[in-house]
């Protein structure tokens, strides 16, 4: 695909979108006396707007991850990039999407929301990425497909080399969510972003960095795209103690506490098939563990009933009998596998 296939995409209105103008966009200064915005001039610490392109931040950011800024959005956490993607490239009630199933239920919510159609295609066997039943299922209106990899909930990733034929051949942008790829040993596809000019990649501050509180999604995209999704998004998307606070995060290294988590799923995942009611521990490549069993309410309810929250995917289609665990802290999981064999032995919490 080239950028003129990649514009053909863009809905009309939004090719057409002359973004609101904030009164920070005029005077760029940091010298003066600020009265252009309507604020308070009584210091709070928060009485002036937050910088509407986060360019501090997004410097930092760009180098951590060892892109161009230009290349870099910053959202309210992904689900603020996922909502937009829909917004700039499918007309409501028009276009239509393709995803995965099992995967993040975001994309479905953020598809009903902006009334536009989504298509489901199972995954293969064994959680296998369905190349072609997605492009099967894509017509002239299909604009996104939505992959996931590591895939929430079913914890594998997808080979490099299926995803990037995947991209090469989808006729419309590929996301590509890459929320868990910290621990994975297949890493991110964000560096070779220059070849796919239909890719957009999502990752979070969520997961391995620990930040979830403080909502920071990204989005790795070409320049064009990322034009588009900075004038879409609202002009402060990023609080000033967010901006603040993540500046701040980011000189915390996380790679000891991945390793833990990833020693911690080893451990985990060793351990579980060893209870006679666990039928299958499918392989992670994040931070939690797909598990299926016997009689997944039972086991989530007497887990709730010992203090232990997992979630239940029983109900998601291909996850009958699930349960997906979140790897924690070396003492949490010591506690979930003290509890799973309490039930083991029938001491069963109800
Ligand atoms: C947790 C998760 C996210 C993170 O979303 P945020 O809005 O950034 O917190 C994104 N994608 C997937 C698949 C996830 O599981």
């Amino acid at each position: 695909m080239n950028s003129q296939d990649i514009e053909q995409l863009v809905r009309p209105n939004i090719r057409a979108l002359c973004p609101y103008s904030t009164a920070r966009d005029e005077y760029q200064g940091t010298l003066g006396i600020f009265l252009d915005a309507n604020e308070s001039p009584y210091p709070t610490g928060y009485n002036r707007y937050p910088d509407p392109h986060q360019k501090a931040l997004k410097a930092k950011i760009a180098a951590i991850k060892g892109i161009p800024a230009e290349s870099l959005f910053l959202g309210n956490g992904s689900d603020e990039a996922i909502d937009l993607v829909f917004r700039i490239f499918c007309t409501p009630g028009v276009d239509n999407a393709v995803a995965i199933e099992p995967s993040y239920g975001m994309y479905n919510v953020a598809a009903d929301i902006n009334d536009v159609e989504m298509r489901r295609i199972p995954l293969g066997p064994d959680f296998s990425l369905p190349a072609e039943a997605l492009l099967a299922a894509s017509d002239t209106h299909t604009r996104l497909l939505f992959l996931c990899s590591p895939n929430n909930p079913s914890g594998n990733a997808f080979p490099t080399g299926e995803l990037v034929s995947l991209i090469r051949r989808f006729p419309g942008i590929v996301v590509l969510d890459e929320a868990y790829a910290d621990f994975s040993g297949q890493g991110s596809l964000r560096t070779r972003l220059p070849e796919f000019p239909n890719l957009v990649i999502f990752q979070t501050l969520s997961k391995a960095y620990g930040l979830a509180g403080l909502r920071l999604g990204m989005a790795f995209a070409s320049p064009y795209i990322i034009r588009l999704m900075s004038m879409v998004k609202y002009p402060y998307n990023i609080n000033q103690s967010t901006q603040e606070l993540v500046l701040k995060a980011l000189d915390r290294p996380i790679d000891g506490q991945v390793a833990e988590i990833v020693g911690q799923r080893t451990r985990v995942a060793a351990a579980l098939p060893a209870f006679g009611f666990v039928r299958r521990v499918w392989p992670s490549d994040a931070n939690f563990l797909l598990v299926q069993v016997d009689d997944a309410d039972a086991l989530y309810a007497h887990l709730l009933a010992d203090g232990i929250i997992v979630r239940n995917r029983s109900r998601v289609s291909g996850c009958a009998g699930c349960l997906r665990i979140t790897i924690g802290l070396t003492s949490e999981n010591d506690r979930l596998l003290q509890s799973l064999q309490a039930y083991e032995k029938g001491d069963i919490h109800r």
